[in-house]
């Protein structure tokens, strides 16, 4: 603190650095308080020391535990990085902070940056499972929790939320992200941005969000992680950039580039993308950081030579800061001298980072997050704890449940079966932060609690085709009321660099599911995976499906809270599930085409050998209760360009237990200056509904909602005729017509 006061002192700008927590709002150039804080500091640094704030650096934390490379170390002496990621707790930020105040000229303070993707140390659900609750108050809570422990462990700086809209399952990706749908990604976007970033970055228990990865990452061709995205403008526009703009709008401090080109130019060297779209049409005020190495990549992109010139080409489109690259640290003092790169664009970078460290407080005290007494308090808080079990039920789809097999009554006898079942790293899923794995409670111990007559065998792994424990699962099938059998991938299967060309379930898995079925004992399968499975031959085997993805560290309990009947499911899917590989890409929202499938004609688009439907569709799932939908009606069958109209549906719950349902709305415009999707979701209400009652759900459409890239390549609505459907998923529907003039 002595420090910074000191430098405030000596850069004459103490007045303003006391008066900094009235600055945090999203427009913070148009804020003069911060604006001039911020260039009396710019004016004071050489051209290196500003290039040195544009760089993002590693610690080796995940290989060796808490520490930096001795050259790391010496480049943050000299002012030549500002910034470390992979660096966490209270006490290591803290003495990486040290080094920055104490031994450094500007003493301007590091910037630590972490993927808190769905949790600190508790863990929560994997980002694709919490989507499923489609509880946005729920999702707000999980980034809230992680922002929190974070913030305690010295974080300033998350790299989340992933916004990549997802097509395909065959990516790994798919696992980080919200889903398939535009319209439930941005909303997911909204409450994780809120959570992570609170009401104001100032408070000690937020941290910077990073809407990743800018832009169309989640498109790559084949499901192939890195691979290249080839798409339309309009669909870039329409489908993969309205979750980035959704968060832009959410006050999100920073974005992250993708890996891949998109139509010929690679993200993190794209005018097109940071300039254009993101600067000059969204007015994005925060920093862009690029992902892992990714300007040196654009030498392998084959878009420039060599690194240097990579540097140039990021620089020149806009790029703040370089994560791990080093092409910035090594080429843009030259470039600038050069007259390659404009110094505006240096200044203007650091201008950015620069608003973001005032604005998280550090100028007034930089070892502010790093308290190891909120440390202790937060992490793994009891609250934390029972918010990460609440969301994970929230988040389990029930996708079938043959002759009520589920809920499971107490005093049955069960033959729990799988390697999943006993595993604890495996619940945490991909990108587990600081989690631990000894602190998930697995499946096996959960239920231990509440059902006293289990059994516990292997059967097998998840990956190899050992049998040799067979026997013993089925003699324990034999000898049951009901068999249990948790299986799916790995939690290691799904995230970065995990993309699959059959995305089966893997290993023997079914074959000991089938075996399980001939002893005649019903089966309730859990499924835990990443991404949406093939699972059409494990559906019919098995009497019930719970889809519980990866919990998180309170696996077990939430899992036995379900299957007891404590909590009833009402999770739905965020992504369609096909038959088979060869019906990807498939999702809800495609086009009519001028031959839509008619059994019996030949000539219209299908498959000789699947049918056109998925497995499961968008927006399915089940309850332990049964919801009929009546009543679907307008409040006018015409809407007026500045208009609105009413869509309600009444929804009774005709089953035996209360229960929530996710009611979806759809729209289809039915003639447009382009195709049109055959439906997109625009809302839905999560409502809680005791069995008997009945309850009336209304939706307000308005003009904005029907908005579209037209034919001319101008955003905005056309008039004409829509379809207007309500319903449980995107299949089950009823459905009105109005004209919107
Ligand atoms: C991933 C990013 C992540 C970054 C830092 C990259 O490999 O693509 O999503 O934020 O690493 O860990």
């Amino acid at each position: 603190m002595k420090q910074i006061v000191m430098l405030c002192l000596s850069l004459g700008f103490f007045v303003a650095c006391s008066n900094q927590k009235k600055s945090a709002d999203i427009t913070w150039n148009d804020n003069a308080h911060l604006v001039s804080k911020v260039d009396s500091v710019l004016k004071m640094m050489t051209l290196e020391e500003k290039v040195g704030q544009m760089n993002l650096l590693t610690s080796d934390w995940t290989i060796t535990g808490p520490s930096l490379r001795s050259d790391y170390i010496d480049l943050i002496k000299s002012g030549k990085v500002g910034n470390i990621f992979n660096a966490h707790t209270a006490a290591y930020t803290r003495s990486l902070q040290k080094i920055a105040m104490e031994q450094t000229r500007m003493k301007i303070p590091l910037l630590f940056g972490y993927d808190v993707i769905h949790g600190y140390k508790t863990i929560f659900p994997i980002s694709l499972s919490e989507s499923a609750s489609w509880d946005l108050e729920a999702i707000e809570t999980s980034a809230r929790v992680a922002a929190t422990e974070a913030a305690a462990a010295g974080l300033h700086w998350t790299f989340a939320p992933m916004v990549d809209i997802a097509r395909d399952p065959r990516w790994g990706r798919i696992s980080e992200g919200a889903g398939e749908d535009t319209y439930l990604g941005s909303q997911i976007a909204i409450a994780r941005v809120k959570g992570f970033q609170g009401n104001s970055l100032e408070d000690l228990n937020t941290v910077m969000a990073c809407a990743k990865h800018f832009a169309a990452y989640g498109a790559a061709q084949a499901g192939r992680d890195y691979n290249t995205v080839d798409m339309s403008d309009r669909v870039l526009r329409d489908v993969y950039l309205p979750p980035f703009k959704a968060a832009l709008d959410a006050g999100v401090a920073t974005f992250m580039t993708a890996f891949n080109d998109v139509d010929g130019t690679p993200a993190s060297g794209s005018a097109y993308l940071l300039d254009q779209i993101l600067r000059k049409e969204w007015n994005f005020k925060g920093f862009v950081v690029t992902d892992y190495t990714s300007i040196n990549e654009l030498v392998e992109h084959g878009v420039v030579a060599n690194h240097k010139d990579a540097a140039a080409m990021a620089a020149n489109a806009g790029m703040d800061m370089d994560m791990q690259s080093m092409a910035f640290g090594d080429y843009l003092v030259q470039l600038v001298k050069e007259g390659k790169v404009p110094e505006k664009k240096v200044d203007d970078a650091v201008r950015r980072i620069l608003a973001m460290k005032f604005r998280l407080g550090l100028f007034d005290d930089p070892y502010r997050y790093s308290d190891e007494t909120r440390e202790k308090e937060v992490l793994f808080s009891k609250d934390n704890l029972e918010k990460a079990r609440d969301v994970a039920r929230k988040s389990f789809v029930l996708l079938k449940n043959d002759k009520q097999m589920l809920p499971l009554s107490k005093d049955k006898k069960i033959a729990l079966v799988g390697y999943l079942a006993d595993s604890q790293v495996d619940m945490l899923g991909s990108w587990t932060g600081a989690g631990e794995a000894s602190q998930v409670t697995t499946i096996l111990e959960g239920m231990k609690e509440r059902f006293p007559n289990i059994t516990y065998t292997k059967g097998c792994d998840v990956n190899t085709d050992d049998r040799s424990g067979f026997g013993s699962a089925i003699a324990a099938a034999k000898n049951a009321d009901v068999v249990v059998f948790v299986m799916g991938e790995k939690g290691n299967m799904s995230g970065e660099a995990t993309s699959r060309s059959n995305i089966n379930i893997p290993g023997v898995q079914t074959e000991l599911l089938a075996e399980l079925k001939k002893t005649g004992k019903p089966v309730v399968v859990l499924l835990a995976n990443g991404r949406p499975l093939t699972i059409e031959k494990e559906v019919e085997l098995a009497d019930a499906m719970l889809e519980i993805w990866y919990p998180g560290t309170q696996a077990g309990l939430a899992v036995t809270d379900v299957l007891a009947g404590d909590y009833n499911p009402s999770g739905k899917l965020p992504v369609t599930f096909p038959r088979n590989v060869g019906q990807i890409p498939i999702f809800y929202n495609v086009k009519n085409t001028g031959r839509p499938f008619k059994e019996d004609d030949k000539y219209t688009t299908k498959y000789l050998d699947v049918s056109n439907d998925p497995l499961f569709v968008f927006g399915y799932g089940l309850s332990y209760t049964t919801f009929i939908y009546s009543d679907c009606n307008l409040s006018s069958n015409e809407m007026t360009a500045d208009g609105s109209i009413k869509v309600s549906v009444t929804v009774t719950n005709t089953g035996n237990y209360d229960g929530s349902e996710i009611v979806q709305l759809y729209v289809r415009d039915l003639v447009g200056s382009v195709t049109r999707p055959v439906k997109e979701l625009k809302g839905f209400q999560k409502i809680f509904i005791p069995k008997g009652d009945s309850q009336k759900v209304t939706f307000t459409l308005k003009p904005e909602d029907l908005a579209f890239t037209r034919a001319d390549n101008t955003w905005g609505t056309e008039s004409g005729e829509f379809e207007v459907f309500v319903g449980s998923n995107s299949r089950d529907v009823q459905s009105a017509r109005f004209n919107l003039r």
